[in-house]
Parts: structure tokens; C-alpha cells; sequence
């Protein structure tokens, strides 16, 4: 599950929670209250709704269908409400209730569940004032009308416009956590979140998953040679060579310094070899115009694959970067895979 759906879960169901326990103790009190005016059916109700919401909190923090359970303890509660509201000896104090719409809804259902959800229990509320209160002199009547509707949507609009505005922060927010702010690729926490959905659906569909781990070779040197500022140039300029010859599905990440990883749905370790190689080499003939002279790279690569060489992010990482160090030990512009390195001949001189 994404950072973000769990972030949202995880506050939906703290909220969840203060409803319930709310519920709990306010139906106890007005179930009470109303035993005692013998308003039978709503005390009753109130007694079911105390019920329910205890078996409620028994599993709202191990509930896989919290959105199914929310609607279901929602609906019924506000429709108790407003029975509650339409009846001629309840309070008129009841009515202080129908703010409180919006603002469940919307901290509960999220942006669009909380605006329908809003918009038909306010209007049933707002209709159940008009129903109750319609015999007071008609231009009172109507002002109390008015003040109830206009300032239960005024609540309903400031929770949609909060509602949208967080929605819109926390997406911003994760998306800066999950992205290395040089290169503008996903970064490691990025990686290890499309790799266990990769991972699953792999093993689902029965299809290969391939990791490739990448380091540019003498890096250093390019710093010490051009300077720090062009070897940031460098390493964007490497992640846009690189990204241009991928398919949508794969991911390009930086894990950080000069080293890179490439999570590759559907290829078996030889494919995904092949594919670092053609990236290797593709890297090498595509200088950087860094001035004086071209800035030429190249990276060594080691791959695995996933079952052969592990189930976990970690195991892959670690085949995977024990392989790219046998690449550096064998002389660099090179990747390996499982006792196999290419290119099959031996590279061409070190260009830096
Ligand atoms: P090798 O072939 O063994 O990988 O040699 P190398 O020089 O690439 O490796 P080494 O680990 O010695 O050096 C990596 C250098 O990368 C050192 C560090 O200053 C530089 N570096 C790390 N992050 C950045 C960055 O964000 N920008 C720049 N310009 N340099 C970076
Ligand atoms: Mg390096
Ligand atoms: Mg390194």
C-alpha cells in the first residue's frame, strides 16, 4: 500500500475512533435522558447505536474495509439523527447536531464520499427544520431556515476547501519523500514501494523481476577534473540517457552519490543484463558538453533476479551490489549477472 492511502487510512481511523467513542458515551447519556420522556423509539435506537458502536471499535484497527464499515456505521447514525430532529418532542437544541455533518464526512469519507454524503444528510436536516418549525410567524421562520442551511453549508464548504487543500499537501509531501531532489528520479523509499507491488504481482502472474545496480566509475575524478557543478550536470545528464531507453514500468532511482538502481517488471536476468549492457554502452557514446572538453561516463552494473537471487528488496540490493563490485574488480564499464558479464568481449580502454 502507497505511503500516502496508508497515512489516510491510519487518520481516517483515529477519527473513526473519537466518533465511536463519542457515540458510546453521548447515546448512553440521551438514551437515558430519553427513557426518561419515554420517546421509546429513540432510545432504543440510541441503545443500538451504543451497541454497534463498541463492536465497531473491536475491529476498526484490523478491518481491511474501513470506507464499507464508515458508510455503514454512517448512514444509519445520521438517519437516526434526523428521525431525531423530525420528532415534535425532541429538543430544538438537537438541531446544534446537523453542523457536526460536514465535518464527520468529510474527515471520515475523504473529498467526494464526504461531499455526497454531506449534501444529502444536511438537505434531509435542513428539511427537517423546515418540517418542525414551519408554524412560527412566516418571516421568523424563514430567517431561522436560513440561518440553519446557510451556516451548515458555510461548515460544508470550509471542510470541502480543507478537505482539498490537505489532500493536495500530502500529496505534495510524499512525493518530495519519495523523490531525490538532483536528478528528480524516485529514491530508494520510492524503490522499496514499487518493488513490493512489483514483487506481488510477479509472483501472481507467474513473470520475471529483475533489479539492476549501478555505480559510474571514477566518479571522483570527474568532480576533481570539471568540478562539483559539472558533475551534478553529469549525473542528471546520466538519468536522462538512461530514463529515455526505459519502458513506463520500469523504475529509475537514485539511491544516492553516483549510484543508481533500475527495477525491471517481465525481464529474466539475462534480458535485464542485456538491457544494462545496451544502457552501458548507450551511456558512453552520449557525451556531456561540459565546455572545454566532452565529459565521457561510464558505470559498472550487477544484476539479480528475483526467486534465484532472493524474495526481498535487501537480498536483491545485496546480490546485486556484490555483482557490480566483481564488475568494478574486473575492470568497470561492464555488468554482471550470475558468473556471466558482458559485453561478452572486453571493453574498450577507460575513457575518463
Ligand atoms: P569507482 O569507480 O570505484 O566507483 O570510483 P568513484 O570515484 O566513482 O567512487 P568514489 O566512491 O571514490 O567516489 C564517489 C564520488 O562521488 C565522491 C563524491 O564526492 C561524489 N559524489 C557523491 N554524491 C555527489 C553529488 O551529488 N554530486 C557530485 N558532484 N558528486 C557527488
Ligand atoms: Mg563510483
Ligand atoms: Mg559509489
Amino acid at each position: 500500500m502507497s505511503e500516502g492511502l496508508e497515512s489516510s487510512l491510519q487518520h481516517r481511523r483515529l477519527v473513526l475512533k473519537a466518533m465511536l467513542w463519542i457515540t458510546v458515551a453521548g447515546g448512553s447519556l440521551f438514551a437515558a435522558l430519553n427513557i426518561g420522556r419515554e420517546l421509546w423509539v429513540l432510545a432504543i435506537g440510541e441503545c443500538v447505536f451504543v451497541v454497534l458502536a463498541l463492536c465497531v471499535l473491536r475491529i476498526v484497527d484490523r478491518t481491511q474495509h474501513l470506507l464499507g464499515v464508515t458508510i455503514a456505521f454512517l448512514v444509519p447514525f445520521f438517519s437516526l439523527m434526523v428521525y431525531a430532529m423530525l420528532l415534535p418532542r425532541t429538543s430544538f437544541t438537537v438541531f446544534a447536531w446537523i453542523q457536526t455533518i460536514p465535518i464527520i464526512c468529510y474527515l471520515l469519507l475523504g473529498l467526494r464520499g464526504g461531499f455526497w454524503m454531506s449534501l444529502v444528510f444536511l438537505t434531509l436536516g435542513v428539511l427537517a427544520f423546515g418540517i418542525r418549525f414551519t408554524e412560527q410567524e412566516s418571516l421568523l421562520s424563514t430567517m431561522m431556515l436560513a440561518n440553519v442551511a446557510i451556516s451548515s453549508m458555510s461548515i460544508m464548504l470550509f471542510s470541502h476547501i480543507y478537505e482539498r487543500s490537505r489532500v493536495k499537501n500530502e500529496a505534495r509531501l510524499i512525493e518530495l519523500a519519495s523523490t531525490d531532489s538532483l536528478t528528480g528520479l524516485a529514491n530508494r523509499m520510492k524503490l522499496a514501494e514499487v518493488l513490493e507491488r512489483e514483487r506481488s504481482h510477479a509472483l501472481r502472474d507467474n513473470k520475471p523481476l529483475s533489479l539492476v545496480m549501478l555505480d559510474v566509475d571514477y566518479f571522483k575524478r570527474i568532480n576533481d577534473q570539471f568540478g562539483h557543478d559539472a558533475g551534478d550536470r553529469a549525473l542528471r545528464h546520466l538519468a536522462a540517457v538512461i530514463a529515455g531507453r526505459l519502458r513506463d514500468t520500469d523504475l529509475l532511482c537514485r539511491l544516492g552519490g553516483e549510484e543508481f538502481a533500475i527495477l525491471l517488471p517481465g525481464a529474466a536476468l539475462d534480458q535485464a543484463a542485456e538491457l544494462a549492457n545496451d544502457l552501458r554502452a548507450h551511456l558512453r557514446n552520449s557525451p556531456l558538453d561540459a565546455g572545454s572538453r566532452p565529459l565521457l561516463m561510464t558505470f559498472s552494473a550487477g544484476v539479480a533476479t528475483l526467486g534465484e537471487d532472493g524474495q526481498s528488496l535487501d537480498q536483491l540490493m545485496q546480490t546485486a551490489d556484490r555483482r557490480m563490485y566483481e564488475a568494478k574488480a574486473a575492470g568497470r564499464d561492464q555488468v554482471v549477472a550470475a558468473g556471466q558479464q558482458y559485453p561478452l568481449s572486453a571493453p574498450d580502454p577507460q575513457v575518463i
